[in-house]
């Protein structure tokens, strides 16, 4: 799949890059995050690297770094985006992996969840 039709074809792709509009939560030159068009919690946004990395069952050794940069961000954001520190508060780190792990969009995303319950589902 050459990058063109990455971005084609790949929603996420598209947001990242902007040709999609989206609530931007934080960009830096790897990393992409926004706000879930369909939130489950008061708080819900979802963390993407910018290349197209189809899922958790696709990474290797090399998206090491890339990958501790998103579970770094996570706490930080989710704080700047509402949710209270721990314990009281805190947060729900998911990720769908594949059509049995519920994955709908085929270019890795973290979501984050949280804030006061009760949230929409579990
Ligand atoms: P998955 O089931 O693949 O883990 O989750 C995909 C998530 O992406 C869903 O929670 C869905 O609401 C969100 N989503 C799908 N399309 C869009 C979109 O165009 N914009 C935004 N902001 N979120 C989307
Ligand atoms: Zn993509």
């Amino acid at each position: 799949m050459s990058t063109l039709d990455k971005l084609d074809n790949c929603i996420f792709c598209k947001i990242a890059q902007g040709l999609i509009p989206s609530r931007k939560v934080y960009e830096d030159d790897e990393i992409f995050a926004f706000d879930d068009i369909h939130p489950l919690a008061p708080v819900h946004f979802l963390i993407i690297p910018k290349m197209h990395l189809v899922s958790m069952a696709h990474v290797g050794p090399e998206h090491g770094a890339l990958l501790g940069r998103i579970l770094l961000l996570a706490p930080q954001l989710a704080l700047a985006q509402g949710c209270r520190p721990y314990p009281e508060g805190g947060f729900r780190i998911l990720t769908n992996t594949g059509a049995e792990g519920g994955q709908e969009v085929q270019h890795l995303h973290i979501h984050v969840m949280g804030g006061p319950r009760p949230w929409l589902k579990r």
